[in-house]
């Protein structure tokens, strides 16, 4: 990817704008598989919509959903509109911007597993006057993951996906998570895919790289040289990575019943996480530099022996409890899970990572539903100060600096240090110094999927999963399932609705002289 600097003055502080040149956003066709789904009501539609509204879609642009329901163009925008209604960023929604955006919306019916439907679709394609209309074509995957490989093979039998397309037309398949559910299937599926289109048409999604605060973790270390020069083992004592929810598994139980904890959000949110923070500068912003790094630091992460497991990892499952003082039914209470479910809705690590950067500083992430509040957090726990002057007159109760990344909500970065408490007395407190984005930039930001789709439309993966990256963290995750095995939980591994997971998270880190620090609830910044 080409960068251009403009700079330009803005209340005396330069900006410094970086965008890609040239900007390739050529028309295009976007086909939704899967377009009377959840996923494509609740974050795709609402996206476009807003892409379409701040006028950044390629001009013109068609969008065609497939599913099986019944329905006509008509009646599909009219669900879609009502939809919007509750799912939109922005409220009102705007009714002029909706009426010149539905005529792009059009609604193919037909099953995934027929021929038909893809003739259908191709008919529906051919329709539009536009050459770059039918050449230039996005595959959104928005099914069941069982469904990926069929699609793609389907679209190739059809004449509508090429591996090579003419140039300058171009093809890209937008592929949704869970890609595979371990190292084997996964690589299945990258095989049956590439049997048809090349590795860099696929886009493997995870929404969490199209968050702002998530793009910010490369930019904030990379773009301030001061913390950078602290960013390893030697000013580091160890980093925590939280990802953790309010929310039980709601009606997604057979979906969770076959994923977990551990697939669903350790595997791709956390390891991503992980790797931004921890990498090594990339030698340019180009997509592959940033891409190598991270799987880099993802093959440097030192393998957790299955046997060992339970010296890294601590797994949990929520019984009944008081979430903001109202009752939640346990995990295994809820709709379609096993009444023996031994299905983790927790997980916690401690992942060492075995470069010269970072050898033997511990890296804790953790996740989990029904916690006591929703939130995503980096704490990067500084080395404490040494046992001499107040560190030693405070007996070791010195709080040690820290630096916090608060992905969600509330985003912002705080520093905490120790300050002394004005008065006669000499008594030192922890203080926070805290940047909020909402306060430095406004309440705007773009949901991720709208930036994911404007990257997939411009053909920039650089917020994508490539093949490597998710292979690899496959293996890390498939060592813990193995190490697992259908041992079934213990009590120490069960924890009630609305506390911060079992025991024997904590003890994970008190063994090795930790506690961790829970992300501060959205009030306590007011
Ligand atoms: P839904 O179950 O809500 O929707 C599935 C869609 O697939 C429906 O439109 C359904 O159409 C269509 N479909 C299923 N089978 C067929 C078939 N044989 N022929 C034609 N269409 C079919 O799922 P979601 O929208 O929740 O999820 C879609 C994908 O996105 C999944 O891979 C999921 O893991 C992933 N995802 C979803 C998230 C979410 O928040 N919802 C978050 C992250 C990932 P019909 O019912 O009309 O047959």
């Amino acid at each position: 990817m080409a960068l251009v600097a403009e700079r330009d003055s803005f209340d005396e502080l330069m900006t410094c704008r970086l965008s890609a040149a040239p900007r390739r956003r050529s028309p295009c066709s976007i086909v939704i598989f899967g377009a009377s789904g959840d996923l494509t009501a609740r974050k795709l539609i609402p996206a476009l919509y807003h892409l379409h509204k701040d006028k950044l879609l390629p001009d013109p642009t068609r969008i065609l959903g497939v599913a099986r329901r019944e329905k006509t163009d008509e009646s599909w925008r009219e669900e879609l509109f009502e939809a919007l209604q509750t799912h939109s960023r922005t409220q009102p929604v705007d009714r002029g911007a909706w009426e010149a955006f539905a005529p792009k919306l059009a609604y193919c019916r037909g099953d995934l597993s027929d021929p038909a439907t893809y003739r259908q679709l191709g008919a529906r394609l051919g329709e539009a006057s536009e050459e770059a209309l039918r050449r230039n074509l996005l595959f959104y995957l928005a099914v069941p993951p069982s469904s990926f490989g069929l699609i793609v093979e389907q679209l190739h039998a059809a004449g509508l996906l090429h591996r090579d397309p003419p140039e300058p037309s171009w093809q890209r398949v937008v592929v949704e998570k869970p890609f595979g559910h371990d190292l084997a299937s996964a690589r299945k599926l990258n095989e049956r895919l590439t049997r048809y289109i090349h590795e860099r048409q696929i886009l493997r999604i995870d929404h969490y790289l199209g968050k702002e605060t998530v793009q910010n973790i490369l930019m904030f270390r990379f773009s301030n040289a001061i913390f950078e020069e602290l960013w390893s083992r030697g000013s580091l004592d160890h980093v925590q990575i939280t990802v953790s929810e309010k929310q039980g598994i709601g009606n997604r139980g057979g979906y969770y019943e076959e994923a977990g904890a551990l697939r669903d959000i350790v595997q791709n949110h956390l390891l991503q996480v992980l790797a931004l923070v921890a990498m090594e500068p990339p030698v340019s912003l180009d997509p592959e530099s940033i891409r190598d790094e991270k799987v880099k630091l993802l093959r440097s992460i030192r393998p957790i022996p299955p046997e060992r497991v339970d010296e890294f990892v601590v797994r949990g499952q929520y019984f009944a409890g008081y979430v903001d003082g109202e009752l939640s039914p346990g995990y295994r209470q809820e709709p379609r899970v096993r009444p023996d479910s031994n299905v983790e809705t927790f997980v916690a690590m401690r992942l060492l990572i075995d470069n010269w950067r970072w050898s033997e500083t511990p890296f804790y992430i953790r996740t989990g539903k029904r916690l006591p509040l929703s939130a995503s957090e980096i704490r990067v726990q500084f080395r404490p100060a040494p046992n001499v002057l107040f560190a030693a007159a405070c007996g070791g109760r010195l709080e040690p600096n820290a630096l916090t990344l608060r992905l969600q909500p509330n985003e912002g970065i705080s520093l905490h240090f120790n300050g002394k408490v004005p008065g006669t007395s000499m008594t030192v407190r922890p203080v926070r110094m805290h940047f909020s984005y909402n306060a430095a930039f406004g309440a705007y930001t773009p949901e991720a999927y709208e930036r994911l789709l404007l990257d997939a439309i411009e053909g920039d993966p650089t917020l994508f999963i490539r093949r490597d990256e998710l292979e690899t963290a496959w293996r890390i995750v498939d060592a813990v399932r193995e190490g697992w095995g259908d041992r079934p939980l213990t009590n120490r591994e069960f924890y009630p609705a609305g506390a911060w997971g079992p025991a024997a998270a904590d003890d994970l880190l008190a063994r090795h002289g930790h506690t961790w620090r829970n992300p501060r609830p959205p009030e306590a910044d007011k």
